[in-house]
C-alpha cells in the first residue's frame, strides 16, 4: 500500500501515519523528520535546509525529491509506505509519479485532511504553550508567526495538489478537525474505499457509500436528467426509490467490465 497524507502543519498527519504504521506494518516517511535529522547532524542537506525550515518556507524540490527517491528504494519500503509531508508541490508530485512509474507502481490513495485554519492555528499555539510550560524543547519553526507562514506556504504551494490528484480516483478527504479516533476510522474507510477503485480512476457506485469520507473529484457535476425511455423489464423490478432492487444474495454490486477492483497491497 502506498499512501500520501496531505494536509497543513498541525493537521494530525504524523499521528495518523503512526496509526497506519501500526495497523498495516508499512513504513512512514516524513520528509520533515528526515530534514530535521539532517539539520541536527549538520549534513550538507541539513545545512542547506536549516534556515529555510526555520522561517517556515519549503526546502527546494530537488532536495526532498532526492530524499524520497533514496528512501523508497530501501528494503523496508518494498511493501509500501506512508508519505507524510511529501509531496508538497506539484513538481514533487510529478517526480513521485515518475519514481513510482519506473518501478511499475502507483499510489493507492491520497488522503486529504480538511481543516479550519483558524481553529488549527489556535490548536497549535495552545500546543506550543503547553510544551513551553512543560519545559519541552520547541522546534525552531514552532512559533505563531512562523506557523502562519507555514500555513500560507501550504495554501499557495501544497493545496493545489488536491486539483492535481482530483480525477485520478485516488483523492479522499477526511475531516481533520474530528477526534483522533474518528479521523483514524475515516482513513480506514477511505483506504477500504480506495481498494475498490478501478485502475481507470472512475469507479462503479457502491451501495452504502460513506458519509464521513468524501471522494474528491474537485469538480461539481450537474444533476443528470432522468432518461425518458420506455420501461423495461429491469425497470419493472426497480424499487419505488428508483434504485434497482438488489439481486438475491448480492452483498456488493459486482464491478462491471473495466472496473476491476485493485488490491491495496502489492
Ligand atoms: P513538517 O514536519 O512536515 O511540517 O516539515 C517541516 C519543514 O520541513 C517544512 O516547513 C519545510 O521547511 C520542510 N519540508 C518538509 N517536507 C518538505 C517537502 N516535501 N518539501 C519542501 N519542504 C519540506
Amino acid at each position: 500500500m502506498r499512501v500520501v497524507l496531505l494536509g497543513p502543519p498541525g493537521a494530525g498527519k504524523g499521528t495518523q501515519a503512526q496509526a497506519l504504521v501500526a495497523k498495516y506494518g508499512i513504513v512512514q516517511l516524513s520528509t520533515g523528520d528526515v530534514l530535521r535529522a539532517a539539520v541536527a547532524a549538520g549534513t550538507p542537506v541539513g545545512l542547506k535546509a536549516k534556515d529555510i525550515m526555520a522561517r517556515g518556507a519549503l526546502v527546494p524540490d530537488e532536495v526532498v525529491v532526492a530524499i524520497v527517491a533514496d528512501r523508497i528504494e530501501q528494503a523496508d519500503a518494498k511493501h509500501g509506505f506512508i508519505l507524510d509531508g511529501f509531496p508538497r508541490t506539484v513538481p514533487q508530485a510529478e517526480a513521485l509519479d515518475r519514481m513510482l512509474a519506473k518501478k511499475g507502481l502507483r499510489l493507492d490513495a491520497v488522503i486529504e485532511f480538511k481543516v479550519d485554519e483558524d481553529i488549527l492555528l489556535r490548536r497549535i499555539e495552545h500546543r506550543v504553550e503547553q510544551a513551553k510550560l512543560r519545559g519541552e524543547p520547541l522546534r525552531p519553526d514552532d512559533n505563531p508567526q512562523i506557523l502562519k507562514d507555514r500555513l500560507a506556504a501550504y495554501r499557495t504551494q501544497t493545496a493545489p495538489l488536491t486539483a492535481y490528484y482530483a480525477g485520478t480516483g485516488m483523492l479522499r478527504s477526511v475531516d481533520g478537525m474530528a477526534s483522533i479516533e474518528d479521523v483514524t476510522a475515516a482513513i480506514a474507510r477511505a483506504l477500504a474505499d480506495a481498494a475498490f477503485r478501478p485502475v481507470s480512476g472512475k469507479r462503479t457506485a457502491r451501495k452504502g457509500s460513506h458519509t464521513a469520507v468524501r471522494r474528491s473529484t474537485g469538480r461539481k457535476k450537474p444533476p443528470k436528467a432522468a432518461p425518458k425511455r420506455k420501461p423495461t423489464k429491469a425497470a419493472a423490478r426497480t424499487a419505488p426509490s428508483g434504485r434497482k432492487a438488489p439481486s438475491k444474495g448480492s452483498g456488493r454490486k459486482a464491478p462491471g467490465k473495466g472496473s476491476r477492483p485493485r488490491r491495496l497491497t502489492k
